[in-house]
């Protein structure tokens, strides 16, 4: 796993910076983060200042530093990408916030301490992922008073229940929380919303003025073939909640896991690596990865899957399964997959993957892990009438508002767009913050 920089290393790392006026990192950066400015800031050891610059647009730096994908982003767009490699952008995001963390006299929040003149304005914000942080942190400190309804009992989203530990610890995730409680938002756990309250109810029974959906797209996809069923086939989803928030890798867990000598992982994009490196640690003394493209065809991060190969991870790629194995007890015992070939290029311009006639062939396996995406969990946005979906289920919402076709009620994050990445949920909670406080001051009347 990454370890991150040390002092002398990012001051190095932050000098290879060459300052352009352009700032084409900028452009590449989601939330607009002035990289040049607080590079230059590392680069003269000025960690503090460096942290306040960051922290002006970016609420979740250390989060970010650790999980964007940056190749992507601001590192792709880095004047010096092609004939140097970027200068590192994520990891000295990563090394400002955690100086600031054990430094800062009130680490990462000294802002938190202004507490603005409350306007007596409520706003309900569900599901307490990054989006839903963001915007309720933001609103927070406009003055509105902020509730935060959580299903699960800890507040974080995919923060503390997909991300693993060794990826991004969970008391970094707990120091945000604790930042956005600071700031007075009152954050209710075990509060699952469309079942316990509708968002009508919310609104004309508890008194919100607004209510923003950041429930995300944790409802969870399989395959359809025979054999799923089985003991031993998890949801990337389930297997990954049960190791995270449930500490299932403790013998005293109440929701223990199935932990396999080979353990197989299907998919390859970023869960997939989380899934199998997690059953890795687990002690699986095989996990391997399937996936019916090729290598250079997965979703994942190439950091995310050099580490996994580092680590281990067996990959068995050009192989789709077809059917999941079972005994007379109905456990998982193995995996029928087929091989690949990569023929024409289909919609989405990747090659498609054929099956080879004839190559069928077997791994034996305890456990099966189905990580081949996930889609909108129904359970609120079929219990709110009037609430525009599309035909994936994902909520319709003004890309540059997050205003939903019920007035006063506003979506962002995973839950529109679709699985994304925390950035991007970041940014649809700033921008929604920004049109509930306008929608508040200019078309909500306070009772
Ligand atoms: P989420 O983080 O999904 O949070 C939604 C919250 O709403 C959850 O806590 C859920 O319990 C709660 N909720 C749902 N329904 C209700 C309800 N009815 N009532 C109350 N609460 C409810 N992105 C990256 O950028 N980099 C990565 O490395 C990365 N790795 C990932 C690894 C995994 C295993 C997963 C699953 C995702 C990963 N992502 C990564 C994607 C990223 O985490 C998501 O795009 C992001 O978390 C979406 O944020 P969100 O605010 O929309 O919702
Ligand atoms: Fe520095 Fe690269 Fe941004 Fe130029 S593009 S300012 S070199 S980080």
């Amino acid at each position: 796993v990454a370890l991150g920089y040390d002092e002398e290393t990012a001051v190095a790392e932050a000098q290879r910076c060459i300052q352009c006026k352009k700032r084409p990192c900028v452009q590449g950066c989601p939330v607009g983060v002035d990289i040049p400015e607080f590079i230059g800031r590392v680069a003269e050891r000025d960690f503090a200042e460096a942290a306040r610059i960051l922290k002006t647009k970016n609420s979740l730096p250390a989060v970010c530093g650790r999980v964007c994908p940056q190749e992507d982003q601001c590192e792709k767009y880095c004047t010096l990408t092609k004939k140097f490699g970027s200068v590192a952008i994520g990891r000295l995001e990563r090394f400002v916030a955690d100086w600031e963390a054990d430094h800062a006299e009130h680490p990462g929040h000294v802002e938190a301490l202004i507490k603005p003149e409350p306007t007596g304005y409520k706003v309900a914000v569900i599901g307490s992922g990054p989006s839903g942080l963001t915007l309720a942190g933001d609103l927070a400190r406009m003055g509105h008073a902020v509730t935060i309804f959580e299903a699960f009992h800890k507040p974080g989203g995919v923060l503390v229940y997909g991300i693993p530990e060794f990826r991004l610890p969970k008391s970094i995730v707990q120091r945000e929380v604790d930042y956005i409680q600071s700031l007075g938002v009152e954050v209710k756990t075990d509060a699952v919303m469309g079942r316990m309250a509708s968002i009508k109810e919310l609104m004309e029974e508890k008194g919100f003025h607004a209510v923003f959906i950041g429930v995300g797209a944790g409802l969870p996809s399989f395959m359809n073939i025979p054999g799923e069923n089985l003991v031993g086939v998890y949801s990337a989803n389930e297997f990954l909640t049960r190791a995270n928030l449930m500490k299932a890798y403790r013998p005293d867990s109440p929701t223990p896991i199935k932990v396999g000598k080979n353990m197989v992982t299907v998919g390859g994009g970023n869960v997939a690596m989380d899934a199998a490196r997690t059953a890795k640690r687990l002690g699986a003394e095989h996990s391997y990865i399937v996936y019916r493209r090729a290598r250079e065809q997965m979703p994942a991060r190439a950091e995310e899957i050099e580490h996994a190969e580092e680590e281990g991870i067996e990959f068995r790629l050009l192989c789709n399964p077809l059917q999941i194995l079972g005994d007379d007890k109905g456990r998982v015992v193995g995996m029928e997959c087929i091989r690949m070939e990569l023929g024409e290029p289909d919609d989405s311009g990747r090659r498609r993957p054929v099956p080879v006639k004839g190559s069928e062939f077997v791994i034996d396996c305890e456990v099966v892990i189905m990580s081949i995406g996930s889609g909108a969990n129904p359970l609120l946005t079929k219990t709110t009438e009037g609430l525009e979906l599309n035909k994936w289920g994902n909520i319709v919402a003004d890309p540059e508002t997050g205003a939903t076709s019920i007035p006063g009620v506003y979506a962002g994050g995973d839950i529109v767009t679709g699985a994304a990445t925390v950035i991007e949920a970041m940014g649809a909670g700033r921008l929604a913050a920004e049109a509930i406080n306008k929608y508040l001051w200019e078309e909500c009347k306070k009772d």
